[in-house]
């Protein structure tokens, strides 16, 4: 395995039916990190594996990284937990800012994942906690093994994190969903390769990163576009699903 290097699992917006939700797999040394859980996880996993001939499933996810609590990002965490707790009992690890923390298990899962019922009649309860090891990301740097992870707020309807990603010189940078944002792209350029959203409404429009200057655009692939978009037609290069970018 190389140093670092990303897996590009899913490329899709929240209402694509060409795609797989926008999603990334991370490696660093041995470790490695998914960046958010989009529906259909363990299916975009497959096909994943099925195009690069090696294979990642559900049981190779050390560390799952939640930018923001919409569907289309966090919707396949249920289906992890539950086949981490219930079919080969190895916890992964949940990062997220406080924020999505703090509405993770409340707002979106605990529904489906709090009780236990025995067929005796009696019942358990869950918590996250029963689930993955939960681990905030503070403001600074995050280490996992060789790699250092560092956050950044956007600009979305909910609290969203973008990342960059760092072993030794190499930088990886991911905008998760955002509001078209200046300085969120000057950050993300301080790295080899940063993926950047584009799509409509309060997302980033494809004319203001048309217009950033060679040197920003260089290294962008574009990620969650719309499915009316052609990829081969646009001016900056669209991260394909199967692809796997070594650094
Ligand atoms: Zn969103």
């Amino acid at each position: 395995m190389s140093e670092l290097s990303v897996r590009v699992v899913g490329v899709g917006d929240a209402f694509t039916a060409r795609y797989y939700n926008a999603c990334l797999l991370i490696e660093a040394g041995d470790q490695r990190l998914l960046i958010d859980a989009p529906p259909a996880l363990a299916r975009a996993l497959r096909d994943h594996s099925l195009a690069t001939l090696d294979t990642v499933g559900l049981d190779d996810i050390d560390h799952v990284l939640i930018t923001h609590l919409h569907g289309d990002h966090c919707g396949g965490l249920e289906q992890l937990l539950f086949w981490r707790r219930f079919v080969t009992g190895r916890k992964t690890t949940i990062h997220a800012i406080p924020e999505v923390l703090a509405g993770l298990w409340d707002a979106r899962l605990r529904g489906g994942m709090d009780t236990l019922m025995h067929p005796d009649g009696s019942s358990s309860a869950l918590e996250l906690t029963d689930y993955a090891v939960v681990q905030p990301m503070l403001p600074g740097v995050t280490r996992l093994g060789p790699l250092e992870l560092e956050w950044r707020r956007t600009i979305h309807h909910i609290p969203t994190s973008a990342l960059r990603m760092r072993v030794g010189s190499r930088v990886i940078g991911y905008s998760a969903d955002t509001s078209f944002d200046p300085a969120l792209v000057a950050w993300l350029a301080a790295s080899d390769v940063f993926f950047h959203e584009t799509n409509f409404g309060v997302h980033t429009p494809l004319a203001s990163l048309l217009a950033l200057p060679e040197a920003q655009r260089g290294h962008m692939r574009l990620i969650h576009y719309p499915d009316q978009l052609e990829p081969t037609q646009v001016a900056i290069a669209c991260a394909r699903e199967g692809e796997w970018l070594k650094l």
